[in-house]
């Protein structure tokens, strides 16, 4: 089945005080996510330009604060977890450690922090950094399904990179959540997945990948078994989506897709890097049995602020409205990501 792409032109009219106050007419696109009917805004900044942001400064006065995630300090200043959780009080795996968050705001609320280095350049970011992080936060999870199946039922694994996009401390670190609910949007996501096959008999996420193969305006490629597209409808500059289709619980999930996953999520993130884009937040969504017709996928959007100011770019359009826009053609940046895949 193939999926529609719906989107509305606006025009609107002002007289240009660059042009003698002629009449100037501008398009600016509605979008409405395929799956949930969600809109979303394109801006009409064709020649936006996202300017280098240096975070040298910001790194070197973190390195003169107290980090809780550098070496010899985590053991004195994190928490640990009770033992029916870890016995062995942190989840030590490779070069990551998975702590309890202080300051949880899910029944089960972890960390993982990815490195014992301090600060990691985009261009440092690699496969087996993500990989080995997502594996540490993934056994977290097992762990707590299996000591409270019926409390810890929605899983989701978090990234916020960098102060621009809510990364409150600069040594690197995922968010790892379990609850008994989904999220707002998971709960969307799930629900529009099982509303689809029920409706259509057939796989929203498999007619993603296929229309997206089919029309070639947002797929980019394929890692393993990986499906890489740019969103229809983004949530965010430079919207990517990473789909595992068959897969939706974290059993299914194995070593190769992890590893395949952190394939693409680097290649986006250079890609980043190459366009100025900072910072990032990314999200690995799954489901519960349970629920059918939904797919593991990662997703990440791109962070910035509108220089030379310090400006947020989230606006009253995100908060008051739910409304998500961007100012970069998704079909563009496919065109240029495309060539790394
Ligand atoms: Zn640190």
């Amino acid at each position: 089945m193939s999926i529609q792409f719906i989107k509305t032109l606006n025009e609107s009219t002002f007289l240009d005080p660059m042009n003698n106050f002629a009449p100037k007419t501008v398009v600016s696109e509605i979008r409405y996510d395929p799956l949930t009917g969600q809109i979303s805004r394109i801006f009409p900044f064709r020649k936006f330009i996202l300017h280098r942001h240096d975070w040298t400064p910001f790194v070197e006065e973190s390195k003169q604060k107290f980090c809780p995630f550098c070496p010899g300090i985590l053991d004195k200043a994190t928490p640990k977890f009770p033992v029916n959780i870890a016995p062995e009080g942190r989840i030590r795996m490779g070069n990551a450690t998975v702590i309890p968050n202080l300051n949880p705001y899910e029944k089960y609320a972890s960390l993982v922090v990815m490195s014992s280095q301090h600060y990691i350049p985009m261009e440092e970011i690699d496969v087996n950094l993500i990989a080995n992080s997502f594996r540490a936060g993934l056994n977290y999870l097992q762990r707590v399904i299996a000591t409270d199946p019926e409390e810890a039922r929605y899983l989701s694994i978090g990234w916020n990179y960098m102060p621009y996009a809510g990364g409150s401390l600069i040594h690197p670190h995922l968010q790892v959540l379990a609850g008994k609910e989904p999220s707002n949007y998971d709960k969307q996501l799930i629900r529009a997945s099982e509303n689809y096959l029920t409706k259509h008999k057939s796989n929203y996420w498999t007619d993603l990948i296929n229309s997206e193969i089919n029309n070639g305006d947002r797929y980019v490629g394929q890692t393993g078994q990986v499906h890489w597209l740019c969103a229809f409808a983004p949530r965010h500059i430079g919207d990517v989506m990473g789909i595992l289709p068959g897969k939706q619980t974290i059993v299914d999930i194995t070593d190769d897709d992890l590893n395949d996953l952190a394939a693409g999520l680097c290649k986006v993130i250079r890609y980043y890097n190459q366009n100025n884009i900072v910072s990032f937040n990314a999200a690995l969504f799954f489901t519960s049995n349970e629920n059918k017709g939904f797919a593991i996928h990662v997703r990440i959007v791109g962070r910035f602020t509108i220089f030379p100011l310090v400006g947020s770019d989230i606006t009253h359009m995100q908060i008051m409205h739910d409304d998500p826009w961007t100012v970069l053609l998704p079909e563009t940046i496919a065109q240029e990501l495309k060539k790394a895949f």
